[in-house]
Order: structure tokens, then sequence, then C-alpha cells
């Protein structure tokens, strides 16, 4: 399922942390799957070192132990996952590891042996990191620029980047367990995908709509065969992004990944209100700037994520079925 593969830059780590406002007070049942949840932390299951193998990349890579501040870092992260994302996780998580030296900042991947279960790993350094450094690291890795002063800038706040990240994974677990896009729904062998969120987006899972496929938005770094980009190309590419239902340029590379991108957007924005600017400077000078979860397009999309917070998925999951 290389839909799962998630390819995220390689990126430097500097303190993150939770403070007390980003905890959310009272959700007890959260706390409790959370806690779970935590449950499933283990050392590095050979299928990732297979896979990591397999791209040349098994040399360096080791598990990392969890601190006990690292372990309480990822019970609050997992806490704040939505609910339909916990049930999923509950039901079909193998595992959950940390990597030190993975090229990429997160991989959900099958488990080996155990059919509709998944493990997701994560690179160690993460938990070092905000959600702006992470994401200010991954894109200005998609543009060449030499001067400093050339570069993306995105403010997306000092959350912890796991939360982010594992707001995303999960919705990959959910994706590939209940049929979120139109790939998993057909696997499934359902009529449409669980919450219809590519509807009127894409054509198929790497294929937006028309409207929506420009060329400008073909960057490399998140589209095999895409074209390298300079820097200088950014404020058309976010411009072509501005006219889209995509919250992020990362959430053009597939169905799967839209998803994922607005789930993980639409918690942090609606749930946690934090900022989200992606702004665009060159030579010092900021030239583009763009408010993603302002844009009514994307906003349209945003209501769609409420199925994370309702019931769905509870029917099919106390049946005891496996996917
Ligand atoms: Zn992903």
């Amino acid at each position: 399922m290389n839909m799962l593969l998630v390819g995220l830059a390689l990126v430097s780590c500097e303190g993150a942390a939770f403070s007390s406002e980003y905890r959310i007070s009272g959700a007890s049942q959260s706390v409790t799957d959370a806690q779970a949840l935590l449950s499933r932390v283990t050392r590095l299951p050979t299928a990732f070192l297979d896979i990591m193998g397999s791209e040349g990349n098994h040399e360096r890579i080791t598990s990392h132990i969890l601190t006990p501040e690292e372990r309480e870092m990822v019970r609050q992260s997992l806490t704040a996952l939505a609910p339909l994302q916990q049930r999923v996780m509950l039901q079909h998580l193998a595992s959950i590891s940390f990597a030190d030296g993975m090229p990429n900042s997160a991989l959900t991947y099958p488990a080996k042996g155990r059919p509709g279960f998944f493990n997701i790993t994560i690179r160690a350094g993460v938990l070092h990191e905000t959600v702006s450094q992470l994401l200010n690291h991954k894109e200005n890795a998609c543009f060449a620029h030499e001067n400093p002063g050339s570069r993306v800038v995105i403010d997306a706040g000092r959350m912890p980047a796991l939360t982010y990240i594992l707001l995303h994974e999960s919705t990959h677990v959910v994706d590939a367990s209940i049929g979120l896009t139109l790939d998993t729904a057909k696997r499934r062998g359902l009529d449409k995908p669980i919450g219809e969120f590519g509807q009127g987006v894409w054509v198929d899972w790497k294929n937006p709509v028309p409207a929506y496929a420009s060329a400008a938005l073909q960057v490399g770094c998140y589209h095999h065969g895409g074209k390298d980009a300079d820097i200088s190309a950014a404020p058309v590419v976010y411009q072509a992004l501005a006219g889209t239902p995509f919250p992020s340029l990362y959430a053009t590379a597939s169905e799967h990944e839209y998803i994922a991108e607005l789930t993980a957007y639409s918690a942090l924005s609606q749930r946690f209100h934090q900022p989200y600017t992606i702004t665009v400077y060159l030579n010092d000078v900021p030239v583009y700037k763009l408010n993603p979860m302002k844009d009514a397009l994307v906003r349209a999309q945003v209501s769609k994520t409420r199925i994370f917070y309702g019931t769905m998925g509870d029917s099919s999951m106390s049946s005891g079925k496996t996917w």
C-alpha cells in the first residue's frame, strides 16, 4: 500500500512542548484511549526495517527508546486525536515506534502478518520540534534557494510537531480501515467513500478534478515526476494553491494526503486555535501570503471532518470485522 508511505523531508529539532492550553480538559475517554494507545509503543517492527532496507536506509536507522518525558509527550499528543481516530486506532493499530536516523518524518504501513492492522513509525527528532519547525524544514526542501533571504515561512504555531504527525498519520489508519478515499472505499467494496471528502475534488486517488489540476502545483518534492522548483517560482505555486480546496502543498500529492492534511489542519485550526499562514519571501521581502484555513474553498471542506467527532465507524467496528 504505497499510498500509505509518507514522505516528509528530514528536519532538525529544537524544543517543542505541550502547554496546558493545548490539553483537552474533561475528555476522560480521550485520556483513557490515549493511555491504551500508548501501550502500543514498541521497538521498530521488522516490516519497517524491510521497507527502509529496500530504500537503502537500513544501516543508519535504529530504534529510539522513549525517555519518560518523551513518553508523556506521546501520551499527551494521543489525547489530541479525534474520537474516530482514537477508536479506529484502538481497533487497527499494531504499533507505534520511533526511529533515529529515519529520512522521513513518519510512515504508516501495514503490519506484517496481521491483515487490517497498521504500524506507525515516527522519526524521533519530531519529538523535539514544533509544528512550525517541522513544516518550515519540509516545505523549504521543496524549493532550491541559495539566498537565505528567499524562503517559505510557515507559521503554524508552537504545538508539538508530534501532535500534527499523529493527527495526520492516524487519518491514514482511519482511511485504510473504513474507506475515506475513492481508493480505499473501492478496496472495501463500498458504493462511495465514507464522508465523501474527495467529492468534487478528486477524480481518483492521484488526480484532482481539472479545475484543481494546476501544473504549478506539480512540485517534485511531493509529486513523483514533478518538476524541481526554484524559490523564485514559489509565489506562483502558492497562488495556484490559493484557488483550491487543498490546505497545503502536500495535500496535492494524493487524495490520501489531502484527507490526512485536511483533518490535521482542521484540528489545529478549529480545536486548538493555532495560526496557519504561508509567506513567501524573496530577498527578504514578503511577496505573497496565504492563509489556507481562511480560504472559502478549504473551509467548505473542513465541515466534512465533523465525522471524526461523531459516531461514524462505530457500527462497522462493533461487528468485530477486521479489514
Ligand atoms: Zn500522509
